[in-house]
């Protein structure tokens, strides 16, 4: 039985989503992914767009988020929250496990846990607790807040 698979990401990533597209299409998926990669558009043009992308996701049995270095922009933690506001299977390009994060008071290494959002809640066994905000510029490096994805 074929699947449905949104690819979710932001452009930047675009041969991530070439190269997925393909490994899915000869997993006999059927795949809906980003169609334009200029972001220099009107901001009805965008929502267009956005408005486009959500019906993919909509018809999709999957959502998987290109999230290389753990980036996830404001646009995709929305796409994020809509698959799982209708209950979608969402895969992830990077896993947790993949990013070491250490606890900032004892330097134990922190287990970490995607939220609803999509953000990165790291917890330590001394209790210290952090929530990681993607960087708009995508570096890999997390921008370390203690506010709650719970507001989005
Ligand atoms: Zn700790």
């Amino acid at each position: 039985m074929n699947r449905i698979v949104t690819l979710c990401g932001s452009t930047r990533f675009r041969e991530h989503f070439d190269a997925l597209n393909e490994m899915f299409s000869m997993n006999g998926d059927l795949v809906f992914s980003c169609g334009v990669w200029d972001g220099s558009m009107s901001s009805e043009i965008r929502d267009m767009l956005n408005s486009v992308h959500k019906e993919k996701i909509r018809l999709s049995d999957v959502v998987f988020v290109i999230n290389v270095g753990g980036y996830i922009s404001e646009s995709v933690k929305s796409d994020i929250k809509y698959a799982k506001k209708l209950g979608k299977e969402i895969n992830y390009l990077e896993k947790l496990e993949d990013h070491k994060v250490e606890c900032d008071k004892c330097n134990l290494t922190m287990n970490k846990r995607i939220d609803e959002y999509g953000g990165i809640v790291c917890e330590c066994e001394c209790g210290y607790v952090k929530i990681g905000l993607t960087q708009p510029n995508g570096s890999e490096e997390y921008n370390w807040s203690t506010e709650s994805f719970d507001d989005i």
